[in-house]
């Protein structure tokens, strides 16, 4: 028998692989985890195609093609009025969990503590504890899971070494604002805090609403690093690329992790898209995602679900089931799969003390065919 150490022994499987198994298992309509199940823009696929004719095959330059790297610090003008440097400032990474675990890497060391906002998406404490430092947990409390600087300020010591922070937020929806960087910038300043600034739903943000880029703030912006996803702006979780962004400095540092880890990313990828982005766009993919969260609203409506707060941006909508069931999340979530042909994600998954909340998470980044199938077996409640 093979002895191997206790490396991560009280992690079990995530749940976005628990609860899609069991979405197959019980043919269920499956809005748990987070990916589109609608098809990507044929020209971003025939680029795909034409990047591997016109012999895009091999090894990419470890911090992603140039050409790509172009593209992403033009979106960053435009989007956000930032001048990002394509040689420096920005690394291609295989997606962006990825990449944050890559810049904790590139920063922590044993002992170093890190202050991480729950629910929290469930890669950060694995990653935090993985690099031998520890979480100091901070609970956002339902239903606007907003962050209390005053507890923050609290919790900082000499060493804390890092803050991870989510907007749009997964899972709750919520979006930060200027006001929360200047009360983050406040509070760090004269430290060494670095700062991961997870912006993978950027894009994705709504009823006229704005994202705030951490970039935007000259202080806060030499401390940080921001990551990205194609996935999540282009449909395209499956092909795994993603970006981080931040100073030289911390670039530098990133990148001597990344060329032992993965060293480059998936070449013809890089080469579709980096000429996908210079196609003119023609409808901003919030427009296109708001439509699908109002329809999933208003099929919540006639539900007995709560709906607190509308979801301000992401993939993603919470729901209160205490009006149906008095079961704990997880068996909840179960219960709907098995028997209503849904499967959604138990909030609790998102605490490491699988704290209760009564809320489960529902991706509405589907088809409209999808959303109004999940309707006609939740109305059934
Ligand atoms: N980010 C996606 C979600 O929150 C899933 C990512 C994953 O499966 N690891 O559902």
């Amino acid at each position: 028998m093979l002895q191997l150490p206790e490396k991560y022994s009280n992690v079990g499987t995530t749940i976005f692989t628990v609860m899609s198994a069991l979405a197959q298992k019980y043919s269920a309509i499956n809005l748990s985890q987070g990916f589109p199940d609608f098809g990507v823009d044929p020209n971003l696929g025939n680029l795909l195609l034409e990047a591997s004719e016109q012999g895009f095959n091999q090894y990419a330059p470890m911090a992603g093609l140039l050409s790509l790297r172009q593209e992403i610090a033009r979106h960053l003008f435009e989007s956000q009025n930032v001048q990002v440097n394509a040689d420096t400032e920005i690394t291609i990474t295989p997606g962006a969990t990825y990449a944050i675990y890559t810049a904790f890497a590139a920063v922590l060391q044993p002992g170093d503590e890190v202050i991480v906002f729950e629910p929290a998406y469930d890669s950060y404490i694995p990653n935090i504890e993985m690099n031998g430092a520890k979480a100091i947990t901070i609970t956002l409390s339902a239903p606007s899971f907003s962050i209390d600087w005053n507890q923050v300020k609290d919790r900082i010591n000499t060493k804390t070494k890092a803050i991870i922070l989510t907007t749009p937020h997964n899972p709750t929806g919520t979006i930060l604002s200027q006001q929360d960087w200047d009360l983050l910038a406040e509070i760090v300043r004269d430290t060494q805090i670095v700062i991961l600034s997870d912006e993978v739903y950027e894009q994705l943000v709504y009823d006229g609403k704005k994202h705030i880029s951490i970039l935007r703030h000259p202080e806060l912006r030499l401390r940080s690093f921001v990551l990205y996803s194609f996935g999540k702006a282009l449909h395209i979780t499956g092909w795994k690329v993603g970006y981080c962004i931040a100073s030289p400095t911390l670039t530098e540092a990133f990148r001597k992790i990344h060329q032992f880890l993965s060293f480059s990313v998936n070449t013809p990828a890089q080469y579709a898209l980096s000429k996908y982005l210079q196609l003119p766009l023609h409808q901003p993919v919030s427009v296109f995602m708001q439509k699908k969260r109002d329809l999933f609203l208003s099929i919540l409506k006639d539900t007995p679900f709560t709906i607190y707060e509308p979801s301000a941006g992401s993939y993603f909508q919470l729901a209160g089931y205490d009006q149906i069931s008095s079961l704990p999340e997880h068996e909840f979530a179960v219960w709907l799969t098995k028997h209503y042909g849904v499967a959604t994600i138990p909030l609790s998954a998102f605490y490491r003390d699988k704290k209760e909340n009564k809320l489960i998470r529902f991706c509405f980044a589907k088809k409209e065919e999808t959303l109004r199938s999940a309707a006609i077996q939740l109305q059934k409640l």
